[in-house]
């Protein structure tokens, strides 16, 4: 007899149904798709490969033949015809119909702006009903691109994420369950951005507005957190994602001065500084 076992991972080929602007700085684009009927994931924090067209070009290209060639055939394309991939979070699944909300933080898109948007951040802005993607995305609710896995004795919950991480970190918080302590800091650049939390759990949750304080956000963050008391707590488990020079400084912090057990902080650089997502992987 053979077992039959799921791949984790597939391609989903979906189209936009609708956008929201959230704030200044973040827009959510629902997706819908057919496909999308064996999409399935725990959420918190999913992460998701999103291949995205060129300005001018109807959709992605990627090459036609699934299997084992895909990403050399993928890579192998001219820069200016290879789909963008970008890393994203799944901010909600529906079904009836089968939706998926994606939410993007725009940078580089305002007049003047002193760092120029990325191709996502591009089209997000943009982004209009119809326009077609195409995601890698989980077949199977409990997979490796979910990270936060408190442990089971976690008795405090500790949450930071920038603006790329507000979508992951409102997903986890709004999946804590009742009884579960949680302390949140999420850091925006502006305070339109700042959003409304569902959650049972018994979290306090402290947005830090970049505007308002005229701070460089690594900056202002360290400076909050190393003033902040965190709930008394035996088995804390933290959770850190956002711009990596932060993140790192962050996880310093928690593990150097705070004494929590490396091994119970989920830490990920969701962007760097001066560097693209490609730049980025070609390091890797
Ligand atoms: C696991 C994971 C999950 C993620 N989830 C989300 C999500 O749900 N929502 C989301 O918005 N982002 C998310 N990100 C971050 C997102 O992938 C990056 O911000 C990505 O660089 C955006 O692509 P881009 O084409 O706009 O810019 P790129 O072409 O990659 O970069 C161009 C320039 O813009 C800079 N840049 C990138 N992001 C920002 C930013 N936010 N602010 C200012 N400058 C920036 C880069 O440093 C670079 O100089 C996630 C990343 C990871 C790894």
């Amino acid at each position: 007899m053979t077992t039959a076992v799921a791949a984790p991972f597939r391609f989903f080929s979906l189209q936009v149904v609708r956008t929201r602007r959230l704030g200044p700085s973040l827009v959510r684009v629902t997706f819908g798709g057919p496909d999308l009927h064996a999409f399935h994931s725990d959420g918190r924090d999913q992460s998701l490969s999103l291949f995205l067209p060129h300005p001018g070009q109807p959709e992605p290209v990627v090459p036609l033949e699934l299997g084992d060639g895909w990403w050399q055939g993928w890579r192998e394309l001219p820069d200016d015809v290879r789909a963008v991939m970008r890393s994203y979070t799944l901010r909600a699944l529906r079904r009836g119909p089968d939706e998926i909300d994606i939410d993007f933080a725009l940078h580089g898109i305002e007049p003047g702006a002193s760092v120029q948007a990325g191709p996502a951040s591009r089209w997000a802005a943009r982004a209009a009903v119809g326009d077609r993607v195409l995601l890698l995305g989980p077949a199977v609710a409990d997979n490796r691109a979910i990270r936060f896995r408190p442990p089971e004795d976690t008795d405090l919950v500790v949450v930071w994420g920038d603006e790329t991480a507000v979508p992951a970190a409102s997903a986890i918080v709004e999946s804590l369950p009742a009884g579960t302590r949680a302390r949140v800091w999420l850091e925006v650049p502006h305070a339109g951005d700042i959003q409304d939390l569902a959650t049972e759990a018994d979290a306090e949750i402290t947005w830090l507005v970049r505007e308002e304080k005229g701070a460089q956000g690594s900056a202002m963050v360290l400076d909050t957190l190393r003033e902040a008391r965190l709930p008394p707590a035996q088995r804390p488990y933290v959770w850190i994602a956002g711009e990596s020079g932060c993140v790192k400084q962050l996880r310093r912090h928690f593990v150097r001065e705070r004494g929590i057990d490396r091994r119970r902080v989920t830490f990920v650089g969701y962007w760097r500084r001066g560097v693209s997502e490609e730049q980025l992987r070609a390091e890797e």
